[in-house]
Parts: C-alpha cells; structure tokens; sequence
C-alpha cells in the first residue's frame, strides 16, 4: 500500500529546503524525501553568491538570521583581459547594503538543514527517487528501496542530479570552472571582481578575509592548474589575472566542475513540478543558479498558496511554469551573451567590449538596469 502526502519534495539541498520552508511558514507541511544518510552533511567546495533578492527572501524565513559569516560584496569591479574598458558597480549607488554576499554552499546547506528542523519539517533521509510518474490525481513515486508514494503535487528538487529529462535548450560550454579559496597581500574592503578574458571569466568573490576563486577555463587546462604545487598555481594565477587585487599569497580547497547549460522548464507533468538545477543549469559567471532556484521555490509556495485546497492543479502549475518562464529565460539568455561576447579575441569586438565597459561605467541609468538585474532577477 503506497504511503501518501499532499506535498512531497525530492531533495532536500537549498532549493528543496527553501520551497519547504516557505510553504510551512503558512502551516503547510511537506514531506522532503534525501538520498543522502542523515549523518552525512551536503559536503562541495563550491561558493555561493546570493543576490540582494535573495537575502530578503532567507531572511523572511529565519535562515539568514544563522548565516553570520557571509560576507557582503559592496562593489563588483569587470575588466576584460588584453583590452580597454573598466566598470564599477556600488551597493552605495543602488542604496542597498550590499549588492550580494558570499557564503560556502556548505555554510548554506546547514543553515537549511537546522532551519528545517526548527521548524519541525520531516525529512526522510536514505530515500532515493528512482522514478516519478504524473498523474491526474496524484503523483508517484518509487524510491530505490521499493517504496511507493504518492502525492497530489510532487516537488523535484534533485539538483538535475538523478531524475533527469530531456532539457528543451541544452549547450555543453566545452569549459570547466576551477574554484578554490585564496589569500592576498591586500585587504579586499569588500570588492568583488570579475575579469574577462578569452579562455573564460575569473572571478574573485570577498570570503572571510580572503576570496573565493572561480577561474573559469578549457578542460585540459583545469586539469593541469589542479596538479600543480600551489607555487606554481598561484604565479599562473597571478599571471591570468593581474595584480588588481593585490599578490596571491595561498590557494586552498581546489576543485573542479564541469559548465553547461540546460532548460527543461518548471513543467514536469500532471502533478509534477521541478524547481532549482533539476529545472535549468546556468553558467556561474553571472552567479545567478541559485538565485533563480530559490526564487523558484519562493513563487511555487506562493503559487500553491494561492489554491492551498489542492496542491498540484493544472492551472496553478501551468500559471507557475509560465511565470517562471519570464524570470528564468532572460536570466539564462543574460548569463550565455556574457559568456559568447566575452570569450572572443578578436580586435573589433574587444573594442566594442571595452565600448560596453565604458557606457556602463558613464551612464547611471544603465548601471542601475545592470545592478538591478543582478539584484533581483529579470524582472528586478
Ligand atoms: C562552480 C559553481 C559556482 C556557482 N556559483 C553560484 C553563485 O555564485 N550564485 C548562485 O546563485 N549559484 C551558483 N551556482 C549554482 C548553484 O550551486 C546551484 O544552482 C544550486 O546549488 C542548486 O541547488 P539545488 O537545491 O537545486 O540542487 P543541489 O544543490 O544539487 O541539491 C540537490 C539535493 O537533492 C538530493 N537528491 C539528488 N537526487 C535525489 C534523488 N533521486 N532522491 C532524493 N534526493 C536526491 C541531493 O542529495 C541534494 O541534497 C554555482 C554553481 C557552480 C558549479
């Protein structure tokens, strides 16, 4: 006999734990089903940057309150390699505090994770989906151990990790980004940047008291910075990105992941939905995923909480899909032109670049549609 639940959520990361979240604070409780063992911590090495957009929603929830060590970038600085042009964006301009702030994915997933039990949302651990089927009066889903569930809306959060369609845009990068943690001989004040340069953006992100790296480059490459003493790493770094920041003094905690973007869309089925990476894989140069992940979860608890008496209706989910569409889309069309215009070498275009760089250093008003993008999302 399967076990039912109105509102179950495959994945408990930040996106599935967000949704959670933000349907219990109106006395909806979900069922979060994780392949990961309780005792075993969502452990990455990647760094996150939360937009402006999405400390507001973390804190409407509770969670930003246990997120002390993040870091607020108050200024990005973008440059391009080899050529001209320099821009600025300030959080003073734009009257916020910071335009975004700098966290470990890690740092994240706990906070989540006591979050959810605070306010005391079950979640199943060592159950991983194998399958989930649309339905008209419910969803189902077989979990690895044999169990059957059903729901009447079933939340796919899995990252794109396991249950994976087939995408509607899909672009392999050729690219991979390497991160990792360093230190310099200057105090960072909070600046963050970003550097264009033909093999792909590098980014340095304020973290602590030093930055995050997030360098990104061909395959081969990241394969042979990655087995170098850190030395050598940290002169070909320095090489790579100049002396802006000042001089790379230690690297930390290298690793690697593979960029591509993906869309499959929020509309999953009958009673299906997906939310996060399991609905689109953005490259990070914008530092955009998750962000728009979590917007996703926000909206579909809002969506759902519009027409509580049945969860996963047609109409609610195909409202929610469309009005994802007009965040997500642009979103991702914003992150891939960054990527093609920047990774070019060639003289007309680095001009026109630096044209570009320039215009958005000179004018206010395009600064601000920028800084508000990055803020907000599409519809910032
Ligand atoms: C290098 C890099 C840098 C990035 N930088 C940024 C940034 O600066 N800002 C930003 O906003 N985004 C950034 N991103 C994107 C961001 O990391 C993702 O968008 C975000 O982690 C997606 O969260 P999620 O909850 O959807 O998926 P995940 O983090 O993948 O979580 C999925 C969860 O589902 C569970 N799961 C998987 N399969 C199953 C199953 N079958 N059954 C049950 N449970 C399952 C997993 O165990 C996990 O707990 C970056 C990404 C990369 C690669």
């Amino acid at each position: 006999m399967a076990e039912h639940a109105d509102i179950l959520i495959v994945g408990a990361g930040p996106v599935g734990a967000v949704c959670a979240l933000a349907l219990a604070e109106s006395g909806i409780a979900p069922l979060l089903l994780e392949a990961r063992a309780a005792d075993r911590k969502l452990t990455d090495s990647r760094t996150l940057a939360l937009s402006h957009g999405s400390r507001l929603i973390l804190e409407r929830l509770g969670v930003w309150q246990r997120l002390a060590g993040a870091t607020p970038i108050t200024a990005i600085d973008v440059s391009q390699k080899g050529g001209f042009g320099h821009a600025r964006l300030n959080a003073a301009e734009e009257g916020v505090p910071a335009l975004g702030y700098v966290l470990g994915y890690d740092e994240l997933a706990q906070a989540l994770d006591d979050a959810l039990a605070a306010a005391g949302l079950a979640v199943r651990h060592d159950a991983a989906v194998k399958s989930a089927l649309p339905g008209r009066a419910y969803a189902a889903l077989k979990l690895h151990d044999g169990d059957l569930l059903t729901a009447r809306l079933a939340v796919i959060a899995d990252g794109g990790r396991s249950l994976r369609g087939e995408p509607r845009i899909s672009k392999d990068y050729g690219q991979v980004a390497l991160v990792g943690r360093v230190s310099t001989d200057q105090p960072h004040g909070g600046l963050a940047y970003e550097r264009f340069t033909p093999c792909g953006p590098a980014a340095l992100l304020p973290r602590g008291e030093g930055y995050a790296l997030v360098w990104v480059t061909s395959p081969a490459e990241a394969e042979h910075l990655l087995a170098l003493d850190d030395d050598i790493f940290l002169a070909a770094l320095q090489n790579h990105f100049g002396g802006r920041a000042g001089r790379f003094l230690s690297i930390a905690e290298r690793g690697r992941f593979p960029l591509r973007l993906a869309w499959q869309g929020s509309s999953a089925g009958e009673r299906l939905v997906r939310v996060g990476n399991a609905a689109q894989t953005l490259h990070p140069v914008a530092g955009q995923g998750f962000n728009l992940g979590l917007r996703d979860a926000w909206e579909l608890a809002q969506a759902v909480l519009d027409e509580p008496a049945d969860p996963g209706a047609a109409t609610t989910l195909a409202r929610y899909a469309a009005s994802r569409r007009r965040d997500t889309l642009p979103g991702m069309g914003f992150t891939d032109a960054l990527v093609e215009i920047f990774s070019r070498d060639w003289g007309p275009l680095r001009r026109a670049r630096g044209l570009g760089l320039f215009a958005l250093q000179a004018v206010p008003p395009l600064k601000h549609f920028v800084a508000r993008r990055m803020m907000f999302g599409a519809r910032g």
